[in-house]
């Protein structure tokens, strides 16, 4: 029998919205980890990454002068690799100003593929739940499942990855504070031949008690043909297995037109530099000139110039959506443009509507999760 989260049971019978929110909100997207041994299918994250508590400061600053203005500091995303597996778990925990900077956001969330040796992950979490247990954080983690062992019952992957989940059970009631936990995995073409979206949706609420979410590491990597071939694909497959029916079993932020509007300052920041993250079912960490907030002369990033470089991306986007025949009559193009979708579009050279647009709802609410 694996493990059941009653956490996330709570909150899905609960009235209490999880995302949505009406206010002005900021997410960062921190890359803060380096290193992962898993080589998960479909990945295409970059696991070297040079940290330093330069970089922390810099965030720190950020949403301290964000906060002082009056938005919300909403989601800090602990990237880009396995918490419980990064080289520098240690070094980040302990560094005095990491609990200041979580103390600044309503949640702090991360994945893992949950496959440490079991020991040193029930270290890594014990740690990070001390340091965690004082302050009123929702917490979010994406556990990665490796779906081909997963549908083929392969015990030698599911024994660890379930005695490891254990771990990670009653972290709500040791917290006193909302947990949500989700199953995810990488997009790869192949994903789906053995089983359908719904298939693996309800197997997984049985399984687990919990929902599960596709992610597009593909939007991260650099061939433009391979992102757009890949997307089409992706939204092809939902638009022919998921129906009016199925939709709220499927945990799609993207057909929420909401999700990622006006209303979010959706950031990455990786090795000392500053990006606005563009959408693809997800916010995107792209390391893009086009796309970056560039610090000043004192090496710090400020919020007016965030809000500069939205404004002249929004521009560009509406010039750039006029010449896109797709695009240039569709009513969800403010959104697209809200989202820095167009821009994504942009930077690869897309042409054509690589959404599931026919799935879009506009009063559908990803609080509805
Ligand atoms: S990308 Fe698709 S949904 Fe977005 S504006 Fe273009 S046609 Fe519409």
């Amino acid at each position: 029998m694996a493990v059941q989260f009653d956490a996330y049971r709570k909150h899905v019978s609960g009235t209490k919205p999880l995302k949505y929110t009406p206010t002005l909100e900021l997410d960062i997207i921190f890359d803060a980890l380096d290193g992962c041994e898993m080589n998960c299918p479909g990945c295409f994250v970059d696991t070297k990454n040079k940290f330093t508590v330069k970089d922390m400061q810099n965030i720190y600053d950020l949403t301290k002068e964000f906060k002082d203005q009056g938005i919300e500091a909403n989601e800090l995303f602990l990237g880009p690799t396995d918490i419980f597996d990064a080289a520098n778990f240690d070094q980040l925990v302990d560094e005095p100003l990491f609990d200041k900077l979580i103390d600044q956001y309503a949640a702090l969330t991360f994945t893992s593929t949950m496959l440490t040796p079991h020991e040193e992950l029930k270290r890594r979490v014990d740690k990070l739940m001390n340091l965690m247990a004082p302050y009123g954080k929702r917490f979010e983690l994406f556990v990665v499942i490796d779906i081909d062992k997963y549908i083929a019952n392969d015990r030698s992957y599911l024994d660890g990855f379930d005695r490891n989940l254990e771990v990670i059970k009653n972290i709500d009631i040791r917290l006193k504070k909302q947990v949500n936990i989700f199953f995810i995995a990488n997009f790869y073409p192949e994903m789906f031949d053995q089983i359908s979206i719904n298939e693996l949706n309800m197997r997984i609420k049985n399984d687990y008690g919990s929902k599960f979410k596709i992610n597009p590491s593909f939007a991260r990597a650099t061939n433009s043909r391979m992102i757009e071939k890949q997307s089409k694909m992706l939204s092809d497959l939902l638009q022919n297995q998921v129906d009016n029916t199925t939709i709220r079993n499927v945990f799609l932020n993207m057909v929420d037109i909401y999700f990622g509007g006006d209303t979010f300052h959706s950031l990455t920041y990786t090795e000392g530099r500053l990006f606005v993250a563009p959408f693809l079912y997800e916010f995107v960490p792209l390391k893009r000139n086009e796309l970056e907030v560039k610090s000043r002369e004192d090496g710090r990033f400020y919020m007016a110039d965030v809000f500069d470089k939205k404004e002249e991306l929004t521009i560009e986007q509406f010039n750039h959506a006029a010449t896109l025949t797709h695009c240039s009559n569709c009513q969800f193009q403010p959104n697209c443009i809200a989202r820095n979708h167009i821009q994504f579009m942009k930077l690869h050279n897309i042409t054509s509507c690589v959404v599931p647009k026919p799935l879009y709802r506009t009063s559908f609410k990803a609080s509805e999760y």
